[in-house]
């Protein structure tokens, strides 16, 4: 049997940095990613981390942006903490080899984001989250920890109220196999494909959030999601805040700056959830384009800035809009980015499960509350991954020796026997289209309470079908119709427990905007929703928000 102290589920920069400070600790380490490191999503991100290294700006400048950011529901213990360590992380990370962007005088180049109150996101050109994972990838190669590549974590072994490992499907073997641990990590990234209309990559399925929640970890602020407000119409690929941080700017079809009349301060730079729900108004208020979409101008910069500082941009629309930015606006509308939800966890990474451990874009600690300001989840990756990975190696320290056992392996082989048996069935990437298909119709910018009450309905239908599916290719080497399955399976779970979520706040906080409940209900709703698995859906219950210095005000941009 496969034993470590200290297993890391997930290769991108959560994974690896806290699969390098458990290294550091002298723990013996291995790290089961489903994909190459390199390939992991956090290789996507354009625009930048941030850190209040400007002269004219502060860390408590940052702090309070991002308390004002996450609309109040943010823990201001974790956010101080949080913004207090960026300085040093990114200047680490710059040590590890990355290379950033520079300022004429040769100090590392910044440029404003949405919310911020000063320019204060560092970024390599717009391939920023590449630039920090090559660097990182390089640290980690030369600590050598184990790396299963391409083996896909299906459970986490709960046993004697503790984590013990995990079991996970190795896909060029076509085996299910038990790697025990005394400490498991999961940073195995973002859920966003349970939305069809996505900025996050095809492999983004939540894998590791819903396996900790099967194992009886507690979900946190599930309900609020994140939608970016400019996507490329047709394919979703991103364009980056860095555009707007430039100074490209947002038109309607009458040809207006719409952003005037909802952010009259900082109009185009207020944060996302402001700027997509301006977006969605102008479109439903009859000023979008026919086809239902806004223009992202860049013209005005010139084309020297623009394929300078926005190169991969100016790649992405040409390629797959056909559109040049230099020449001409951008057709843009909102698509589903970043889940402030996540496993549940404190400042240490710690979850309710003793031994089990989260952090980046799957964990919820959470400093991003209702509403995440950009350049702060490259930013949490580095920090809180490294935190995650300090505490894995502090608990492998004390843990007594795991045990993983062969009915956890028979267990996992029993269900993937039991779906490639049927020879009638579901095939999963119809249950697959269908749930984005509700979850992007009926739990997006805006939220209506009837809409919602028919997504649940529909997402419970679809678990029921999933109850049939069928697995059709019986290849044993990178089965890919397998791994559908196990994630359309994992992804059912964590849209029940959005939609869940979004039905008992009634309220509008950052992402969560509720058109029956227009308000911020600070006296029931200043609260962390927490979901756990149940018999029949997610039990819901509630924690309270830390609280330090900031009163909560009304957010006005
Ligand atoms: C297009 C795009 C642009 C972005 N731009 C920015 C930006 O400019 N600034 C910013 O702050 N944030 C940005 N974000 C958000 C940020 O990039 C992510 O939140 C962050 O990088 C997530 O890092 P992570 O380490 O948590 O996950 P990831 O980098 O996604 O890594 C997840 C890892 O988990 C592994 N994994 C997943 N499931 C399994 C499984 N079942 N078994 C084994 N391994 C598994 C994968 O192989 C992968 O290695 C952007 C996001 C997107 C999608």
């Amino acid at each position: 049997m496969r034993r470590h102290d200290v297993v890391v589920v997930g290769a991108g920069l959560a994974g690896q940095r806290a699969a390098l400070a458990a290294l550091e600790a002298k723990q013996d380490v291995a790290i089961v990613t489903k994909l190459h490191p390199l390939r992991s999503h956090s290789g996507a991100a354009q625009g930048g981390i941030n850190a209040a290294i400007g002269k004219e700006d502060s860390v408590d400048t940052h702090i309070y942006d991002t308390v004002k950011g996450s609309d109040y529901l943010g823990d201001q213990d974790a956010i101080e903490f949080f913004c207090t360590e960026a300085g040093a992380t990114v200047i680490e990370a710059e040590h590890f080899g990355t290379i950033f962007s520079r300022a004429p005088d040769g100090t590392l180049a910044r440029r404003p984001f949405g919310g911020a109150a000063f320019p204060r996101t560092i970024y390599a050109a717009d391939r920023t989250g590449l630039a920090l994972l090559q660097g990182l990838y390089e640290q980690l190669g030369t600590a050598s920890p184990t790396i299963y590549e391409e083996w896909d974590l299906t459970s986490v072994v709960v046993r004697d109220g503790r984590c013990q490992g995990i079991v996970a499907f190795d896909r060029r073997r076509g085996t299910f196999e038990e790697i025990a641990a005394k400490s498991v990590v999961l940073a195995t990234g973002p859920a966003g494909r349970v939305y069809g209309r996505t900025t996050n990559a095809h492999t983004c399925t939540g894998d590791g959030i819903a396996a900790a929640y099967r194992a009886g970890a507690a979900l946190k602020d599930m309900e609020f999601v994140q939608f970016h407000p400019t996507a490329l119409l047709e394919s979703s690929i991103l364009i980056t805040e860095g555009a707007r941080g430039e100074g490209g700017i947002l038109k309607n079809a009458n040809g207006e700056r719409f952003m005037v009349r909802y952010a009259p301060h900082v109009q185009d730079l207020a944060s996302r959830d402001v700027v997509s729900r301006a977006i969605v108004t102008e479109v439903r208020e009859g000023r979008g384009f026919p086809g239902s979409y806004v223009h992202l101008e860049l013209m005005h910069l010139g084309k020297e800035r623009i394929e300078s500082r926005l190169q991969e941009i100016c790649d992405f629309c040409r390629t797959f809009a056909g559109v040049d930015p230099v020449v001409e606006p951008i057709p843009i509308m909102p698509a589903q980015h970043y889940m402030m939800g996540g496993i549940g966890t404190n400042l240490r990474g710690e979850t309710n499960v003793p031994g089990l451990f989260a952090a980046g874009e799957a964990a919820c600690v959470s400093i991003h509350g209702a509403n995440r300001l950009g350049g702060n989840s490259l930013l949490e990756t580095l920090v809180f991954g490294k935190q995650a990975g300090i505490a894995a190696a502090k608990h492998a320290g004390t843990a007594p020796a795991p045990e993983v056992q062969q009915s956890d392996v028979d267990a996992e082989e029993t269900r993937v026997g039991v779906m490639a048996s049927r020879t009638v069935g579901e095939e999963p990437q119809h249950l697959r289209m269908a749930m984005q298909a509700t979850m992007d119709l009926k739990v997006g910018v805006f939220r209506r309470p009837e809409e919602l009450g028919e997504a649940l309905t529909e997402i419970r239908a679809l678990k029921a079908r999933y109850d049939h599916v069928r697995i059709v290719d019986t290849s044993k080497s990178y089965n890919l119709n397998l791994t559908d399955a196990l994630e359309t399976g994992n992804m059912l779970d964590l849209a029940e427990t959005i939609v869940a979520g979004a039905i008992a706040r009634t309220e509008s906080r950052g992402a969560h905007s509720r058109l029956d409940f227009p308000k911020r209900d600070d006296a029931t709703w200043m609260r962390h929703t927490l979901a756990s698995k149940g018999r029949d859906g997610p039990v819901l219950s509630y924690a309270p928000v830390a609280y330090t210095r900031w009163e909560p005000k009304e957010r006005v941009y």
